[in-house]
């Protein structure tokens, strides 16, 4: 099996599997398990994923708890204290926030990918990628404005 299969494999399988939302043990041990595919083990950056991951569970409630927004709501907050964290999208798909499906992906003229649920499911062509931006941007500031002061909106995130 190929590198890649086997990446996807795994992607769907632990992050989606049957259940949106994990513990944030089972994320954390899929973050490391992923990374040390990467990279070698890193003590610094595991004590802060879990600070965080536990930050972010708390907070998280309803829609905002799935995996997809808690996964890219963590990468930010590794990138914004200088860890790389671009291995983190290798890990995860996101979903139509609406129905979870698959995506389509479509490249406008000026350049910019939006990205559209596999089977519309609202029927207004709506770009799900926006959604998903805005939603892990308000979860991250709720999880750490307090401690950092950081509102941050859509256009701010720098990992997603
Ligand atoms: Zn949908």
């Amino acid at each position: 099996m190929s590198d890649d299969s086997l990446q996807r494999m795994e992607t769907e399988g632990e992050m989606t599997n049957g259940s949106l939302r994990s513990s944030k043990i089972a994320l954390f041990s899929y973050f490391k398990r992923c990374y040390e595919r990467h990279y070698a083990a890193n003590s610094k950056l595991y004590s802060r994923s879990t600070i965080a991951l536990g930050r972010l569970k708390r907070t998280a409630s309803g829609r905002d708890a799935w995996d997809m927004y808690v996964w890219y709501a963590l990468a930010e907050r590794l990138a914004r204290l200088g860890f790389d964290a671009e291995w983190m999208n290798a890990h995860i798909e996101p979903r139509c926030p609406q129905c979870s499906g698959r995506l389509k992906y479509e490249q406008l003229a000026c350049d910019e990918i939006i990205g559209i649920c596999g089977t519309d499911c609202t029927d207004d062509r709506s770009d799900r990628l926006e959604e998903i931006r805005e939603t892990v941007a308000d979860l991250y500031s709720r999880a750490f404005a307090e401690e950092s002061g950081e509102q941050l909106s859509a256009d701010d995130l720098v990992r997603l």
